[in-house]
């Protein structure tokens, strides 16, 4: 097939301006982008435009292509773009920037949307792991906090472009995907992979931006008020989906864990949705019963000894703990009695536990007396 001239093939004269030749490539563009143009033969001839506005838009290269026609540029057209895409040589930052207006002009900023359909390109973004510590009060009664963390994010400056400029991407000709085409007699098997020159994206940016270098995206502090619900305990995690990393190709953020920890009472002791607590008592506060006041998250309770308590008993408080924010129910205070022996006792105090012990004595004879009676008789008479 003989090549047909470079100018036959864009519609112009051989005087044409640089605009002539942009807006007509930009008319045969559209009508032929194989995205737009179903024929057999569309993506023949829009390979064939570009072809020849990447020569002819460039002057030094139109220049030489006046002088020599296409034996000028044999080895290019053979090497890449009637083949199997782009040859080594080419520029995709070069003379092809204006391709990105074609690219412009059917996925625009406004239809952005036809890459967010090539969900097979898109990946969620990486999640960020932060961690918090809360006062005791704070997990028991629910908070709501200001967090700060830095995460990557889009970069405004370019919305991600990289740079002031989109170009479709020379390689996969702006689909972010390369096809390739194997013919047997079985028919044709097409198969496509992710454009790795653009990652899938379909473009490149040109005149790189200064903020984010190119890469699109920057590590940015973010600020997020965040409800930490009542009864959250160490060891949880809160999910807040979306608050991650930005994804890639507009795929959606990842998402942001908190991992919490909890400072202990300086009191209660916490386990789960119960608290404990430890109440010291006396002696005759078990014998006779008594109300006591003990400490709950709440202010102080009162709770009651009943007459004839035992030393290791547990009292509960019942609906004293905390809330279960898995279920909403709610946990307990237990009190574990601790019987108080006093070390040194004075005056009055030893007078009376001296004539409570004899008491006691006489209490224990009486009951176990007539046992030892018995025995001693026992032994008496075996002997006798
Ligand atoms: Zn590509
Ligand atoms: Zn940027």
């Amino acid at each position: 097939m003989t090549k047909r001239d470079y100018y036959e093939v864009l519609g112009v004269n051989r005087n044409a301006s640089a605009e002539e030749l942009k807006s007509a490539f930009r008319s045969l563009a559209r009508k032929y982008h194989p995205d737009m143009n179903k024929e057999p033969d569309a993506e023949e001839k829009f390979k064939e435009i570009n072809e020849a506005y990447q020569v002819l838009s460039d002057s030094g290269k139109r220049a030489t292509y006046d002088r020599f026609g296409h034996a000028a540029f044999d080895s290019r057209a053979q090497a890449g773009y009637g083949g199997g895409g782009f040859g080594q040589d080419f520029d995709p930052f070069g003379d092809f920037g204006s391709f990105g207006d074609i690219f412009d002009m059917f996925f625009g900023s406004s239809t952005g949307s036809r890459r967010r359909e090539s969900a097979s390109h898109q990946t969620k973004g990486a999640s960020v792991n932060i961690d918090i510590t809360l006062e005791f009060e704070e997990a028991a009664f629910g908070v709501e906090k200001e967090i700060e963390y830095s995460r990557v994010e889009i970069c405004k400056e370019c919305q991600g472009v990289g740079g002031k400029k989109k170009v479709a991407c020379p390689h996969c000709r702006g689909t972010g995907e390369i096809k390739h085409t194997q013919t047997s007699i079985f028919g044709s098997i097409v198969t496509s992979r992710i454009c790795n020159f653009c990652s899938g994206k379909g473009y490149v940016a040109e005149d790189t931006c200064q903020k984010c270098h190119g890469s699109g995206k920057v590590k940015t502090a973010r600020k997020l008020k965040l409800k930490f619900p009542a009864g959250v305990d160490s060891g949880y995690r809160l999910r807040v989906s979306g608050e991650g990393e930005a994804g890639e190709n507009d795929g959606p953020a990842g998402d942001l864990y908190v991992s919490i920890t909890v400072k202990p009472h300086k009191i209660l002791e916490r386990k789960g949705k119960n608290l404990f607590f430890d109440a010291e008592v006396t002696y005759t506060q078990l014998v006779l019963g008594d109300e006591i006041e003990v400490p709950t998250i709440q202010g102080m309770e009162k709770i009651k000894i009943s007459p004839g308590t035992d030393p290791h008993a547990v009292l509960k408080l019942r609906g004293k703990g905390l809330v279960d924010p898995s279920n909403g129910s709610r946990g307990d205070q237990f009190v574990q009695l601790k019987l108080r022996i006093p070390r040194r006792l004075t005056g009055e105090y030893k007078k009376l536990m001296e004539q409570l012990a004899e008491l006691e004595g006489q209490e224990k004879n009486k009951k176990t007396g007539g046992i030892f009676e018995r025995i001693k008789e026992a032994f008496t008479s075996a002997e006798g």
